[in-house]
């Protein structure tokens, strides 16, 4: 047998293995996997070895495969047309190498690159689509990085696109005989709405899509807009759909909230506008953001709204949807985590807790006049945990009027700043107690509280950067309300 020189690069094939032979040669959880991927592409698949661990030898009894006993032959190869040697013994593994050679059999050895005529590539599956990563052995662990990197780009719906594309194959090569044609076409059809229509599945307007393009029509590169939640400022809990949607803008039209972290991951040449609102000037604001919308969207641009935390969760998403959809923008929603999940998780804090608390409300109230709308009898009641964004500002007022309807002035209140940032702080106070402490902390935004029974296990199970500060005690007068 000869180990090849690394020098020239491997050819890269694709092998239909539908009903041929291959073989494996081992027994066991290597040989297992290797089988499984085989079984896949439809080959027949003889195992080669004394005996068969448990999942394999099932396969066997069921028909799945056919089991050679016994210790490896030269013979074995003789109808195959592919074989694997994936055992734990040198000489055997060189032994199938050496036969292989010998009868012009396509041999790989597990791990053995410079033992094998063939290499199993990292691979990407998507539907019918697969690529294939291979760095001839050279480093293997890199290709296996980067398979790791693609897998998180690549969206699922690549896979139902490439059975579409399938279905319509040989309308399209009749319509489009010549490949120039036929390449301009699918230029415009995959820079157009269609991939995106078939994300949402959405089949029948992508049907309609292509018809309109195979009858010659134009499908337009029609913008749209997603509304993206981008959790609370650790980038590690951005959804893979997120992260792929930050790589796909042409415009990303971000809160002040985003953190820079999370901005780093858009894509290198997609336009970066903050547009972060100033308290007291919210309308103005929102119509200008509204208006960058439409405007971005309407030259045919891919528009990312990104916005802390989760795009319905005080965020005003919905009123960015139904100005979009009152102008017929087409637009997706990929949801965020939300600060009251983010903090609680990185403060310690379960929001539900058997013995502690059944229910969780999330709220606001960050003007008076929105807490004189609150049912302040319910938010009072005992079991049930209140999670409370933009609240620091009218926390005085709040604890005063919970305490006034009947809540424990004993209750515990955590305040966490910048939650799930580097620079996360957590005050561990009690109602009584919670806008003295907030003052003597000078805790600033963002922030939020979490006022219950579950609050005070922050101290027990926190396990995110400093421990909880505990609050000053509770000042001689205890707020009254208002
Ligand atoms: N849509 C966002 C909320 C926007 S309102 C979401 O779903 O999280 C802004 C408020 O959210 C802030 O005033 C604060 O109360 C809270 N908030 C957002 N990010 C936060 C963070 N990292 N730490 C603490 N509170 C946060």
């Amino acid at each position: 047998m000869t180990a090849r020189p690394p020098t020239p690069p491997l050819f890269p094939m694709f092998a239909d293995l539908r009903d041929r032979d291959v073989l494996v040669v081992g027994g066991g959880t290597v040989a297992r996997r290797k089988v499984a991927a085989l079984l896949d592409s439809g080959a027949r698949v003889t195992v080669g070895a004394p005996a068969l661990e448990p999942e394999l030898a099932r396969w066997a009894r069921k028909g799945r495969i056919t089991h050679r006993s016994g210790r490896f032959e030269p013979h074995w190869l003789d109808r195959v047309w592919l074989a694997i040697a994936a055992t734990d013994e040198a000489s055997t593994n060189e032994a199938v190498a050496a036969a292989g050679e010998a009868r012009r059999v396509w041999v790989n050895v597990v791990d053995e690159a410079a033992l094998s005529t063939f290499q199993v590539p990292a691979r990407i599956e998507r539907g019918p689509l697969q690529l294939a990563i291979s760095s001839g052995g050279a480093a293997p662990m890199l290709a296996r990085a980067l398979r790791e990197r693609l897998e998180r780009q690549l969206d699922p719906s690549l896979g139902s696109l490439a059975e579409f594309l399938s279905l319509h194959r040989r309308r399209i090569r009749a319509r489009f005989a010549h490949m120039g044609a036929r390449r301009r076409f699918f230029d415009q059809v995959l820079s157009g709405p269609l991939p995106d229509l078939l994300r949402r599945g959405r089949l029948d307007e992508a049907t309609h899509t292509l018809e309109q393009a195979l009858a010659g029509g134009d499908t337009g590169t029609r913008g749209s807009v997603v509304l993206v939640g981008a959790g609370p400022g650790d980038p590690g809990l951005l959804t893979l759909r997120a992260l792929r949607v930050l790589n796909e803008a042409d415009v990303i039209l971000h809160d002040r909230l985003v953190g820079a972290g999370v901005l780093a991951l858009a894509r290198r040449d997609a336009e970066l506008v903050e547009v972060g609102k100033q308290a007291g000037n919210h309308h103005a604001t929102q119509d200008q953001i509204h208006a960058l919308m439409l405007e971005h969207a309407r030259a045919g641009r891919r528009v990312v709204r990104l916005k802390g935390g989760d795009p319905f969760v005080f965020g005003r998403g919905g009123e960015e949807l139904q100005f979009l959809r009152g102008y017929g923008i087409d637009y997706e929603v990929v949801p965020g985590i939300t600060a009251a999940l983010a903090c609680a998780a990185y403060a310690g804090i379960p929001l539900t807790h058997r013995d502690h608390a059944q229910s969780v409300r999330l709220l606001t109230a960050h003007c008076s006049g929105s807490r004189d709308a609150l049912d302040w009898k319910a938010l009072a009641a005992d079991r049930q945990t209140l999670a409370i964004y933009m609240g620091v500002a009218g926390l005085e007022d709040f604890s005063a009027r919970l305490i006034a309807h009947g809540r424990a002035p004993s209750t515990p209140v955590a305040i966490i700043e910048n939650g799930s940032l580097p620079q996360q702080r957590v005050i561990a106070t009690t109602l009584a107690s919670a806008a003295n402490a907030a003052r003597t902390h000078a805790v600033e935004s963002p922030a939020l509280l979490i006022i219950g029974e579950v609050a005070a296990l922050a101290g027990q199970l926190h396990w995110f950067g400093v421990p909880p500060r505990v609050g000053p005690a509770p000042s001689a007068d205890i707020p009254r309300a208002a």
